[in-house]
């Protein structure tokens, strides 16, 4: 459903992407989360679409739309496959939107096009082994040579599109205090670079995860992002516009599961009566109607702030925090929820909707835990406070 203030153009990329899940996304997805493989035909359709530089500005040969357009297209996207959904997300958003925000016109040059017409898969570094919430304290180091190259070494984890991606925004430390962070585009030829374990997930499992390696890989200064030392504000901002549009991963998981469910509840028979007839049903599929709506209006009032530029600093990542945090833990009970109304069969692969509970309980993880969102709208709430017990 349209919300008033989508633009015609927001509504015509809607529509768009709801054919083409239905038409490329959906015949696969059981297949693929069953093998865990990724559609790469599906991903490659996308750039054909122009959408895999959604947010990149038109002169730098993207769509120039905003966070409410990339929230919709996950949303369309994520009713029918939330695993290709994801890729598209690191790639479109962690990566493609970072060099399109920070990097300089001749590393745009270099490096969109072949983003943006999906011939390379991205993907961005920021977690570690050691460091999940706590970004700041990764260990990846990237030291000045004499040449003026860098020389990086360490791993991440946990990354998106990692096994299959070709550019990655990395994230690594050029000096020893917490915020000493710069970002590096590394392509995966580069000598010392490698990819470690491809993880098996419990669900996204269309969606490659996996490690990258980093041992002397020997980066030229050009591909350093911005200043030295100076990334940590670029990164904590594109984890605000990941939150947002990530959350639309979780309405579209959602509105499916809530689709299917109604739609069972209308025809399966218990008792000669239809089983949305009991009441205990339909508590179900009104809470879970209402607790969407309620998410949908929260997360693309916060992009719509973001796209206007209404909310800037600690109070745009209040914003998306708590759109995030609301819709993550929406989509999982919302799947629980269709699983049970549809009773046996809500447990088998019959239905897509254990797929897409399993694929909508990462939101609660991924870009931030749903325990590290409520820290920073604690912080915004309460100030100093909130820190009291941390701070001993
Ligand atoms: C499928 C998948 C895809 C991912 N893709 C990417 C990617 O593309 N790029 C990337 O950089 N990362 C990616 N990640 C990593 C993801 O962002 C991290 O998993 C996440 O930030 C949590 O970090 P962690 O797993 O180390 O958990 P930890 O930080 O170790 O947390 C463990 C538990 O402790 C809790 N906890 C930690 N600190 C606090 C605190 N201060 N207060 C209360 N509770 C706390 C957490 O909420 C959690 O419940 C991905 C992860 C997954 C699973």
């Amino acid at each position: 459903m349209s919300i008033w203030f989508f633009t015609e153009e927001e509504k015509m990329l809607a529509e768009s992407v709801r054919a083409f899940a239905r038409e490329q996304l959906a015949p696969k997805i059981e297949h693929l989360d069953e093998i865990e493989s990724f559609n790469l035909e599906g991903f490659k359709k996308l750039g054909e679409m122009g959408l895999l530089g959604i947010t990149v500005a038109e002169e730098d040969g993207g769509a120039g739309m905003g966070a409410v357009a990339a929230t919709l297209a996950m949303e369309e996207m994520a009713a029918v496959d939330a695993s290709t959904t994801l890729s598209y997300l690191a790639h479109s958003i962690l990566c493609v939107n970072q060099i399109g925000t920070n990097a300089s016109k001749e590393q745009k040059q270099k490096y969109l096009p072949k983003l943006i017409s999906g011939e390379h898969i991205g993907g961005m570094g920021m977690s570690e082994p050691g460091s999940g919430s706590d970004a700041l304290g990764m260990l990846t180091k990237a030291e000045k040579q004499a040449d003026g190259t860098y020389k990086i070494n360490g791993s991440k984890t946990w990354i998106t599109n990692g096994p299959n991606g070709d550019v990655f925004y990395i994230y690594a430390k050029t000096g020893p205090g917490k915020k000493d962070v710069s970002t590096f585009i590394v392509e995966k030829e580069m000598q010392g670079f490698s990819t470690g374990k491809k993880f098996k997930k419990m669900g996204m499992r269309a969606s490659p995860t996996g490690e990258l390696w980093f041992t002397d890989v020997k980066v030229p200064e050009a591909n350093r992002v911005g200043t030295e030392g100076s990334s940590v504000k670029a990164m904590m901002r594109n984890l605000d516009i990941e939150r947002i549009t990530i959350a639309g991963i979780s309405l579209g998981i959602a509105r499916n599961c809530i689709e299917v469910a109604t739609q069972y509840a209308k025809e399966r028979k218990q008792f000669n009566k239809h089983i949305g007839a009991f009441q205990q049903v339909q508590e179900r599929l009104t809470e879970a109607s209402a607790w969407y709506e309620a998410c949908r209006a929260l997360t693309y009032q916060a992009a719509k702030t973001w796209d206007m530029g209404l909310m800037t600093g600690k109070d745009a990542s209040m914003m998306a925090a708590k759109a995030k945090l609301q819709s993550a833990q929406m989509a999982t009970q919302v799947g629980l929820d269709a699983i049970q109304i549809l009773g046996g069969y809500g447990y088998t692969r019959e239905f897509p909707v254990e797929r897409q509970m399993r694929d909508a309980k990462l939101i609660e993880i991924g870009a931030g835990t749903n325990e590290i969102l409520r820290v920073i709208i604690a912080r915004q709430m309460l100030g100093e406070i909130a820190d009291e017990l941390m701070s001993g």
